[in-house]
């Protein structure tokens, strides 16, 4: 995906959005004093990304870092908590007794789907964002 995002020091860029962000809302209101008002501005990039495999021996991943979905639609942080709530108790047997529980491949295949399931939605959602016609 497009992976536009703004990093710190990136001061031409931001000024760049702030200014787009400023004319967007005085074309919209009408008025130059409330497009004044905006101070600052970031953008973001709309990326979709998913590991294969959550697991490979002692390494995990969740969050972000195992799937990525579009910010349109809220889903991200979301799944990535639920990766972390579901696999505590596993991680904790998994420390408790020494050998990694055998649920975690249930687990894997589960966050799998649910991270499929809301890159879809999040996807659906982008589409719907953007603009369209009048028809
Ligand atoms: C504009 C926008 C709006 C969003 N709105 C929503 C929403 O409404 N609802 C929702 O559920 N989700 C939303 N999300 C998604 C949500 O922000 C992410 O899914 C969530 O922050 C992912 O958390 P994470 O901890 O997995 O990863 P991150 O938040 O990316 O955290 C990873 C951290 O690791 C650090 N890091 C990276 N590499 C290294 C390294 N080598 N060494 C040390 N540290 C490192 C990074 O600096 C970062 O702090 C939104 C995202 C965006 C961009």
């Amino acid at each position: 995906g497009d992976r536009a995002l703004e990093r710190a020091g990136d001061s031409a860029e931001a000024d760049a959005a702030t200014a787009r962000l400023r004319t967007a809302v005085a074309e919209r209101t009408g008025s130059d004093a409330e497009a004044s008002t905006v101070s600052h501005a970031t953008t973001f990039g709309v990326a979709r990304s998913r590991l294969t495999a959550l697991r490979v021996g002692r390494v995990l991943a969740i969050g972000d870092a195992a799937h990525e979905v579009s910010p349109i639609g809220g889903q991200g942080m979301n799944l990535g908590l639920i990766d972390a709530v579901t696999l505590a108790p596993l991680l904790a047997r998994w420390i408790r007794y020494g050998d990694a529980p055998p649920e975690l491949a249930a687990w894997e295949r589960a966050r799998l789907r649910a991270a499929d399931l809301s890159g879809r939605l999040a996807a659906a959602n982008t589409t719907l964002g953007r603009p369209h016609g009048a028809a």
